[in-house]
């Protein structure tokens, strides 16, 4: 049976090549894995649920990156923000004016979440909301809250060319904001995209964050 750390390896070396980093994403898988993967040198993990990841944060080295990926509720902002190096979930403005309120003296960093899928889904931001949010940012600066990319999940499909036309939309939403917004701004650099299934294609498409659980765990325990 091939090992965590072969297959850890050969994945990470693929992503690496591509010039992208990967985030693992250990959520309802028990600590004892994440220290695993930390042991190995990991230091990039991805959880969605704030229970969960102060219950795994108490019990694990503070020189983790960990990474919000989940849908934020806005009562919860302040919890997570003294844990996490990067949330990819900023989905509404009222969540960043949220996010910046609480952040007192620190600064907290976040990706812009669209929907990009062809399932229907109650989160994540459109072209024109998207648009929307940054006008109000331009018009009302955030202070501590930093927006340093974009996010977004392909649709579940065995379909590759819907897959890559899905994740060649968010980089074209990415180089947008970037001229329209960024362009004076070098924090400005991510785009998370591609999973389990997906991730060679995000590559592909310019992807410098990947997320994977499942091929890298194997199935999550539940
Ligand atoms: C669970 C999850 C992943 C990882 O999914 P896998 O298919 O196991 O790789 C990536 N991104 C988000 C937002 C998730 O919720």
């Amino acid at each position: 049976m091939e090992s965590l750390s072969d297959h850890y390896n050969a994945l990470s070396r693929e992503i690496a090549s591509s010039g992208a980093r990967l985030v693992a994403v250990t959520k309802t898988h028990p600590v004892e894995k994440i220290r695993e993967l930390y042991e190995l040198g990991h230091r990039d993990f991805g959880e969605n649920r704030v229970s969960e990841l102060v219950e795994k944060y108490e019990q694990l080295p503070k020189d983790i990156n960990w990474h919000f990926i989940g849908h934020l509720q806005r009562n919860k902002a302040k919890h997570v923000i003294p844990l996490v190096s990067l949330i990819h979930s900023g989905d509404s403005l009222r969540l960043l004016r949220e996010l910046d309120k609480r952040s007192d003296d620190s600064r907290t960093d976040v990706l812009l979440q669209y929907h990009i899928a062809e399932e229907e889904s109650k989160y994540g931001l459109t072209r024109e909301t998207g648009r929307q949010l940054m006008e109000s940012v331009r018009e009302e600066p955030l202070h501590h809250v930093r927006i340093v990319g974009v996010m977004g999940m392909a649709t579940y499909t065995e379909n590759e060319e819907q897959v890559a036309e899905e994740f060649r939309t968010l980089h074209e939403i990415y180089a947008e904001l970037k001229a329209a917004y960024f362009e004076e701004d070098p924090a400005f650099t991510e785009i998370s995209m591609g999973m389990s299934n997906d991730y060679p294609i995000a590559l592909k498409q310019g992807s410098t964050l990947v997320r994977i659980g499942s091929r890298l765990l194997g199935e999550r325990p539940q």
